[in-house]
């Protein structure tokens, strides 16, 4: 079975649509999404429509859900993004903002017949409501000690970077395509659909072959200037589109 992994869509339509036809067309039967579904970008509605709508094995809670969906103090976040924050909760129905509000900051899930177990959080498994992000290895062995579960994916850095841990060490580093070994274990960030950091603006989301344990990065081309336009029209900071445009 191929499972999608999608992070970090952050109300962007225009490429959760192309992500979501791609999905489709590579065969995929399940989908998890590892939070930030909404900030940033402006369909956050929709967005949330649409994840709802998919056959999810697990979704958890990210920064900006979270921050979205309660009234909390905006320190901490840069001043574009609590502008978002801000013109987000007042486009959400009372509903959509409990159903962001109760998702779970950290998951595990058991796939009937695949013998890889999964872990889902959207920062780090040490203290997943802290909201740190892992860059290098030292984080990311901070957040594998807590990891039970052979393989975790994760977002929030809006990076894809891949740790494997071994007996000897952790290595980390981009990653196109690689297998899931035994006595292995992996930490995968699996980039944003909808704000890639990477400096590359194609839409990024992952996806996992129970059978063969292959994770394949894929990236997309969407319609960054329809999205931009958007941004603009709802009257959110210029830097979240120009953003958009460069992958940053
Ligand atoms: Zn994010």
């Amino acid at each position: 079975m191929k499972i999608a992994v999608l992070g970090d869509i952050h109300a962007n339509l225009e490429a959760l649509t192309v992500v979501l036809e791609e999905a489709k067309k590579l065969g995929v039967e399940k989908y998890i999404c590892i939070g930030d579904i909404v900030g940033y970008n402006s369909n956050p509605h929709e967005c949330i429509e649409i994840v709802r709508s998919l056959d999810l094995l697990g979704v958890v809670q990210g920064n900006h859900d979270s921050y979205i969906s309660t009234q909390n103090d905006l320190t901490g976040f840069n001043p574009q993004a609590a502008a978002a924050v801000i013109w987000t909760r007042k486009q959400l129905s009372k509903e959509e903002l409990t159903w962001l509000s109760k998702l779970p900051l950290k998951k595990n899930i058991n796939i009937r017949g695949a013998s890889t177990k999964i872990s889902l959080v959207h920062s780090t498994l040490d203290n997943p409501h802290m909201w740190g992000y892992i860059f290098d290895k030292y984080t990311a062995e901070a957040s594998m000690q807590y990891q039970i579960m052979q393989l975790c994916f994760f977002g929030h850095t809006h990076v894809p970077l891949a740790f494997d841990k071994t007996f000897s060490g952790i290595e980390g580093g981009f990653y196109k395509e690689f297998e899931i070994k035994p006595n292995h274990k992996y930490l995968v960030n699996v980039g944003s659909v909808g704000q890639p950091r990477d400096q590359d603006p194609r839409a990024a989301f992952v996806t996992f072959d129970t059978k063969t344990k292959k994770i394949t990065m894929h990236r997309l081309e969407y319609d960054i200037p329809a999205c931009q336009a958007k941004i603009r029209t709802a009257g959110l900071p210029e830097r979240l589109a120009t953003r958009l445009a460069i992958g940053q």
